[in-house]
């Protein structure tokens, strides 16, 4: 099998990093800013990677760093309180049986 490059890692190709600012104009999708320097505009995932999103173009969207970090921190704590909402509950005793010893 040959080896996919970059197929596996967590940074967007560059020639895919390329492509996506040229499609969005280099200006943020959120904001509108348009970026003035190397570094101030990401590629973001639409679909974050731990849900199974790409490094496809079309799972990509322009963003500022502010409104990166923004869109990251809420897709954080959607995820801390989705984990918080599956955690079990300790199972209530069955109505009809009675502790021991009453
Ligand atoms: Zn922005």
């Amino acid at each position: 099998m040959a080896w996919a490059k970059n197929s596996n890692t967590r940074h967007v190709p560059h020639a895919v990093q390329r492509a996506c600012f040229d499609r969005d104009e280099h200006r943020c999708r959120r904001c509108g800013y348009e970026g003035a320097g190397r570094g101030d505009l990401h590629a973001d995932h639409a679909v974050p990677q731990h849900r199974g999103g790409t490094h496809h173009l079309d799972n990509l969207v322009t963003l500022c760093v502010p409104c990166h970090k923004l869109k990251t921190e809420a897709e954080q704590a959607a995820s801390v309180k989705q984990r918080a909402a599956r955690r079990r509950l300790p199972p209530t005793p069955h109505p009809g049986l009675k502790p021991p010893g009453e």
